[in-house]
């Protein structure tokens, strides 16, 4: 049930985009909901792969793009060119790792007033010059010890 009210949420919002319901779009939307980071085309495609054995990485870069203009999806670009996709719709913040190039939400709520506390007069001062603030990202950069991150995981274990 739960399932099919997905679907139908998914061709609803694809409609009025003007893009096509398909299978392919579907499986694509529904592994960028599964996954806890945010994947870049290849990524999807191979895990897409599973449910879909034939599917182009052309088909799911088309299928990501339809999403994007469905606002199903955030598409994530970065300097060097490459892209990461997010299917989380509020205002939140990103982790990156500058090795592996992986994107992560932020474990913490996202502060509407942030730019104030930085600089009280910022955006008042920005509007003077005609600059209209819409919004802000913050991403903090950095590299997972894995070493770390697993003894975290083995506490979190025992307090089971
Ligand atoms: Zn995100």
């Amino acid at each position: 049930m739960r399932k099919r009210e997905g679907e139908q949420r998914l061709r609803e919002a694809l409609v009025r985009a003007g893009c096509r319901w398909t299978r392919q779009r579907a499986a694509v939307y529904s592994c960028l909901e599964k996954v806890d980071h945010h994947p870049t085309v290849e990524e999807i495609c191979t895990a897409v792969r599973q449910q879909l054995p034939n599917i182009s990485l052309a088909t799911v870069y088309k299928a990501l793009e339809a999403l994007v203009a469905a606002k199903l999806a955030t598409k994530l670009t970065y300097g060097d060119g490459s892209a990461r996709y997010d299917c989380r719709g509020e205002d939140h913040y990103h982790l990156r790792d500058i090795e592996t190039g992986e994107v992560r939400d932020l474990p913490t709520d996202f502060d509407p007033a942030l730019l104030d506390k930085l600089d009280p007069r910022l955006v008042r001062r920005l509007a003077e010059d005609g600059f209209q603030v819409t919004g802000y990202r913050l991403e903090v950069l950095g590299r997972y010890d894995h070493r770390a991150s697993s003894q975290a995981d083995h506490s979190a274990d025992s307090q089971l």
